[in-house]
């Protein structure tokens, strides 16, 4: 069930993310009211191990103690269990972040509550939509939409260069409100990274004084959509020393953002096992024969592309997948 407030809680503002959960029981929506009533919708903790998030929301907040928000500010607190455990989510929970309106999933208890955050957002005229998160390779701080939209694209621009455009996964919260308005998700690096957190905290001041996305977009971004996801098929170990079926480089962690030329090398297989990668287009249709090559002991690129969110955290990889792959996109014409 969600709960609401229509102030900052007690002890928010100085609250660690593993603390959370003294002060908010439940996911939660907090609603602050500031010169322009249309609000600015940010969410975090939809991933209870992402804090970045949280801090750089509890920055912002402080600076504002004395004075007015120059808007309203509407705050999602996502997975507060898993995030008193410091997991993504909890063994028996579902992804906060697949069970937004579009999900395979709207039967559960948890898309319901998402459906009602989304719902409430919608009859409050959001503005715009920030969801943030990390992750654990090595990445540059990127974000990501969902819609070829100069708005879109513009209010991404404002975090980064580096731009992905998404349409899968489904029930992402950032695609979910693109229906709404113009919506974005921060990828901050490493959890609570100070560099991120500042970033984060930044980059949500400057969209808290705008009034018009509409902007022209420069010239120097870099955008690439995702064309797969890559798994590795649930019936196989792997790793990153020799010891497993499939046993990932782990120079593979540095390959993020890098155009891979055919014929890399990704992973040692032991032979004859017949091992592989599964990779999941857009109509979530299995294309690994499209990227990848198999030699008795070896898993190669079968074409150039470039990863993001390639990762050497084993639990990330089997929660969620060992990587995008990616392709650029060049940008819009005008509108
Ligand atoms: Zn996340």
């Amino acid at each position: 069930m969600l709960q609401q407030f229509d102030a900052i809680p007690d002890g928010f503002l100085n609250a660690r993310a593993q603390d959370l959960h003294e002060i908010l029981e439940r996911p939660t929506l907090i609603h602050l009211r500031g010169k322009n009533d249309q609000p600015l919708f940010i969410s975090t903790l939809l991933h209870g191990n992402e804090i970045t998030g949280l801090y750089a929301i509890q920055k912002l907040l402080k600076q504002y103690q004395q004075s007015e928000l120059p808007r309203s500010i509407s705050i999602f607190v996502g997975n507060i269990k898993a995030a008193q455990a410091g997991v993504r989510r909890l063994e028996q929970q579902v992804d906060y972040n697949r069970i937004w309106p579009g999900t395979h999933q709207s039967y559960l208890a948890e898309a319901h509550l998402m459906q009602q955050v989304t719902d409430i957002m919608h009859q409050k005229k959001v503005w715009a939509s920030i969801d943030i998160h990390n992750n654990t390779g090595k990445n540059p701080h990127y974000a990501c939409f969902n819609k070829l939209q100069t708005e879109f694209i513009s209010l991404a621009g404002l975090f980064s260069e580096t731009l992905v455009y998404f349409t899968t996964p489904k029930g992402v919260q950032s695609s979910a409100f693109a229906e709404l308005c113009p919506s974005v998700t921060l990828e901050c690096g490493l959890s609570g990274e100070k560099s991120g957190v500042d970033h984060a905290m930044q980059y949500l001041q400057k969209v808290l004084t705008m009034d018009d996305l509409n902007k022209p977009l420069h010239k120097n971004l870099k955008l690439f959509h995702t064309v797969a996801r890559v798994k590795i098929p649930e019936g196989y170990s792997f790793g990153f020393e020799d010891d497993a079926t499939i046993n990932l480089l782990p120079e593979i962690e540095a390959y993020n953002f890098c155009e891979l030329k055919t014929g890399t090398e990704l992973a040692w297989v032991e032979p004859d096992s017949s091992a592989y990668l599964q990779a999941f287009d857009d109509d979530e249709r299995e294309v690994g024969r499209d990227f990848f090559e198999y030699t008795s002991d070896k898993i190669i690129l079968k074409k150039s592309v470039m990863p993001a969110m390639l990762t050497m955290n084993t639990q990330v990889i089997r929660q969620d997948c060992l990587c995008y792959l990616m392709e650029r996109l060049s940008l819009p014409q005008g509108g």
